[in-house]
């Protein structure tokens, strides 16, 4: 427990509202949670199920209609076919994640994880006991894993490859091609694989978020899809998220679940069936806006002497570049690192985002652009300025 590293993403968000209490007008661009309300209609269905009376423990592998729910979404949107008996409902993609660690791995593997990864991934891999191989990717390549890197990086001890695409910190989004060359490794290897597929319904530009497991076949067996309903419906304080795996291993994990927490929230549970089942307008139209926020945040960033941005296809994360700028004294500090760096412009400038080295890759910054244009554009500005006043 002492090991244990506190979420950055958390902390810093909880810092920018303890500034915001302090009437101090906060740009929050830390924490990746969509600024929407939840619609109205997954709402009422969260009402409803209140006064339904669906306010009692439900079985802890969630209920059956939300179960077979997500298996049907999971089955239309991916083409291949997943059962109800493969999903287990969890209090969030994260405890998902918690799980699924808790059940495949032992004291001494290696978990294969590309940096820049998300904060708690590679906590969430030491607390099974398990090891974080951190394999570094590059903003030339779009911060994705390169096929020789991976292959690199394995050894006898290798259980697991961790991918989150579109990815969580630098929205980048892999291609078919380009997973399937990773997917060659893992059947090769023979590796278990994690795919965090949280952000696959917020792409840009017309692309398309491929599901791992459809790639080759024998992926079935051998990877768990990690999703959720809190980025695609805004519902971050529901706390729903489910696992699909082989059904023996949901049968595993579901018994985990029901000595560790038993059910997620009835209530969310039934908001989550709506969510899933009801009119997706309000998934195009919240995708909609994300883009047109990239576009104005990369262009922003694009525009800033020294800083890069990879190619943003999806999520809402940009991941900056800003080891140009450091080394640098802003306001007669001298800031040598992406934290001080970041400590340095909440300071100046009032704008709060998290540093590189909580994911891995420091010299980099990421900023959430799942805020208003308005407030993407004053922060914008006020980087820009911040940037200009080293020296
Ligand atoms: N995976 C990724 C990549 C995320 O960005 C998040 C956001 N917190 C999670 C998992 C966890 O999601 P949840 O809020 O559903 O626990
Ligand atoms: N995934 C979000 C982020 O990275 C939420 C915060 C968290 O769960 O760490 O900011």
């Amino acid at each position: 427990m002492q090991s244990l590293q506190p979420s950055a993403t958390l902390a810093m968000a909880a810092r920018a509202s303890a500034m915001k209490a302090d009437g101090i007008d906060v740009i929050d661009l830390s924490v990746g949670e969509p600024d929407f309300p939840t619609p109205a209609h997954i709402c009422a269905a969260g009402e409803a199920a209140i006064r339904a009376g669906h306010t009692k423990y439900t079985p802890a592998a969630g209920i059956p209609a939300l179960r077979k729910a997500i298996a049907e979404d999971a089955s239309r949107r991916t083409g291949r076919e997943v059962t109800a008996a493969q999903v287990i409902v969890s209090n969030g993609a994260k405890h998902c994640l918690h799980n699924v660690f808790t059940a495949l791995l032992n004291e001494g593997d290696e978990v294969i994880v590309p940096t820049p990864y998300w904060v708690s991934y590679a906590e969430l891999v030491k607390l099974a006991g398990a090891t974080p191989v951190l394999v570094e990717t590059r903003l030339e390549d779009d911060f994705k894993l390169r096929p020789e890197a991976f292959a690199a990086a394995v050894t006898p001890a290798t259980r697991m490859l961790l991918l989150c695409s579109p990815s969580n910190p630098t929205g980048v989004v892999y291609t078919a091609d380009e997973l399937g060359a990773l997917a060659d490794i893992v059947l090769e290897k023979n590796l278990s694989v994690v795919s965090d597929e949280i952000y696959d319904q917020l792409v840009f530009d017309g692309r398309t978020s491929v599901s791992f497991p459809t790639l080759r076949p024998g992926l079935e067996e051998r990877t768990v899809v990690v999703a959720g309903v809190s980025k695609t419906y805004s519902m971050t304080g529901w706390r729903i998220g489910w696992t699909i795996s082989p059904p023996s291993l949901a049968k595993a994990i579901g018994s985990l679940q029901s000595q560790e927490t038993s059910n997620p929230s009835s209530i969310s549970q039934y908001a989550a069936i709506e969510a899933l089942q009801g009119p997706q307008d309000c998934v195009r139209e919240m995708c909609e806006a994300f883009q047109k926020r990239r576009d104005l945040v990369a262009a922003g960033l694009k525009a800033m002497p020294g800083v890069r941005v990879p190619d943003i296809g999806g999520a809402f994360y940009a991941f900056f570049d800003i080891s140009a700028h450091l080394g640098k004294a802003y306001g007669g500090t001298a800031v040598t690192n992406s934290v001080e760096w970041c400590e340095a412009l909440l300071e100046a400038e009032q704008v709060a985002t998290v540093a590189g080295s909580a994911f891995g890759a420091e010299g980099h910054v990421r900023m959430s652009f799942a805020a208003s244009e308005e407030k993407l554009t004053d922060g914008l500005a006020r980087i820009s300025r911040f940037l200009a006043s080293a020296s």
